[in-house]
């Protein structure tokens, strides 16, 4: 089908029908489970099959020391994706331990103060109570504003003199909102404040560039907008920030031991790094970046995001259907609920019909669903390779159930 005769917003300047041949399993299968865990494309896939091959046939370390380009290449890829240098990324196995080793790095005293709003990643948050509990922080929780997001004055007023760090999500889990983060960026940087800013639904999916946000420290996966293999993640530290931390762990590859009683870090980045790590996902995930990268993340957050306000749209449409995504601005990620049908149903029977979603529910969400009286939602989120026709199937399909 093509889409750019249907629908004059859905003009792409990448190139779907070559996308989706790059998907070959999006011929039978809609996928719209992209914020969970996405498909790789074809050249992703076979660069980590490539490089256990490699590992089978000469050894693994040995396999290693052929594929050093593409080791650097991650670097590289990555700090074109972010605006950021190579020596200021990560490979870390997913967002979360990215997230932590920035976080648990931090230098906070006793009675230091921790600003976060309730969309926090709930891994995130979880990791402020025990530290908060551990070290005597105070998590302060900025409220949302009309739309939803984080709410700027509320977030100015409650800055303290104790006040150190903001943590924030650029797009939480459990809703299509996109939070203002360079407006953040700027209030971190007036106060003189830490920014550590949760990118991982964001990665692959909108710009970002770590010179416009002004964050310190950013996370993200892998295997969601990026797609690429799972068990894979980044961190990015600012570079004038690196000496200002201390991480949580070290072993041989983050420090060399150059004296009996005494060791350096790592001078980059990798210091929030470990020995061991699973190679070829390293390298299927530098290949995703570089695909993503050559097809340009304006278009593909252009795409995503058209496809979602399509979905949304048709979604509302139909009978008893509500969407729930908030925010000003928003992205590719849907959710919505569905009058007399429970969450787990409509996953179920959509899943019956070869069509991907996954729920968000209560406990990954706490603070965020009380306040707006959700118990679970289902989550539909698009990517830039899902088209038009598989929108409006998908619809029929809701209707139906
Ligand atoms: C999925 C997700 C994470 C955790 O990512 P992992 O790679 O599973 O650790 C963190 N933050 C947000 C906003 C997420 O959606």
């Amino acid at each position: 089908m093509n889409e750019s005769v249907t629908d004059l917003n859905m003009e792409s300047d990448i190139d779907i029908d070559k996308a989706r041949a790059d998907t070959p399993t999006c011929r039978n299968l809609v996928h719209f489970n992209n914020a969970g865990s996405s498909l790789m494309p074809t050249p992703v896939f076979d660069s980590v099959i490539r490089h256990l091959q490699l590992e089978q046939e000469v050894g693994g370390y040995e396999a290693h020391a052929q594929v050093m380009e593409d080791i650097d290449a991650f670097y590289k890829e990555f700090g074109s994706l972010l605006n950021a240098s190579a020596d200021e990324i990560a490979f870390i196995e997913n967002a979360t331990r990215a997230w932590d080793m920035a976080f648990y790095s931090l230098p906070l005293q006793p009675g230091d103060r921790i600003l976060t709003h309730e969309s926090e990643y709930v891994s995130n948050y979880l990791a402020l109570l025990q530290q908060a509990e551990r070290r005597k922080l105070r998590i302060d929780l900025v409220p949302s504003d009309e739309h939803g997001q984080i709410d700027l004055v509320e977030l100015q007023n409650r800055i303290t003199d104790r006040t150190r760090v903001i943590a924030l999500t650029h797009i939480p889990t459990q809703g299509g909102l996109v939070n203002p983060v360079e407006a953040v960026g700027e209030i971190a940087k007036r106060e003189g404040l830490i920014y550590l800013l949760d990118a991982c639904q964001s990665a692959g999916q909108i710009q970002l560039d770590v010179k416009k946000i002004q964050c310190d420290l950013l996370s993200g996966t892998g295997r969601k907008f990026l797609r690429g293999p799972r068990g894979t993640g980044f961190l990015y530290v600012r570079k004038q920030f690196l000496e200002q931390l201390d991480p949580p762990f070290v072993d041989l590859h983050s420090a060399t031991w150059t004296h009996d009683d005494g060791f350096e870090f790592q001078p980059n980045a990798t210091r929030f790094e470990n020995w061991e790590s699973f190679y070829a996902g390293r390298i299927g995930l530098m290949q995703a970046v570089r695909y993503a990268n050559q097809l340009g993340l304006a278009s593909i957050e252009k795409r995503v995001c058209a496809l979602g306000s399509q979905l949304r749209s048709t979604l509302d449409s139909i009978n008893g259907v509500s969407t729930l995504d908030q925010g000003e601005r928003r992205c590719g990620i849907v959710t919505f609920n569905k009058a007399g049908v429970s969450v787990a149903d409509m996953k179920e029977k959509l899943s019956q019909h070869n069509m991907n979603v996954s729920v968000s529910s209560f406990n990954s969400a706490r603070l965020d669903f009380a306040r707006r009286n959700l118990t679970d939602i289902t989550r539909a989120s698009v990517h830039y390779f899902n088209s038009l026709d598989e929108i409006n199937r998908f619809a029929e399909r809701v209707d139906e159930i």
